[in-house]
């Protein structure tokens, strides 16, 4: 691969070029890639709001899960962040497959 800042040819998979310092660009997919914020149906527990939360941020849902409770049980914003987020976040939108609302039925 060749940096792109210098044009000088540099190691493959390299994040930092060595002749010029420059940072290569990540691996990771670009912007606008990333899912929406939205309260996840597939993972869902309570409200789907660790579930939308790891999907937004690629993460494992175990994992943001742990993370969340930890925040909760010792940072004591956690449960209240969580109710925020469940009022705030959208829920996403229903795949098709998905039974109709027993509102809209008649
Ligand atoms: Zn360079």
């Amino acid at each position: 691969m060749t940096c792109y800042n210098c044009q000088k040819e540099i190691v493959e998979g390299s994040r930092y070029c060595y002749h010029c310092g420059a940072a290569q660009k990540p691996l990771t997919p670009p912007p606008g890639v990333r899912k929406p914020l939205r309260r996840s149906r597939k993972h869902k527990v309570i409200a789907g709001v660790c579930g939308g939360f790891a999907e937004h941020f690629g993460l494992d849902v175990s994992l943001m899960r742990v993370i969340w409770l930890l925040i909760a049980l010792f940072g004591g914003g956690g449960l209240i962040a969580y109710l925020i987020c469940w009022v705030v976040v959208p829920l996403e939108e229903a795949q098709s497959a998905a039974p109709v609302p027993i509102s809209q039925q008649s």
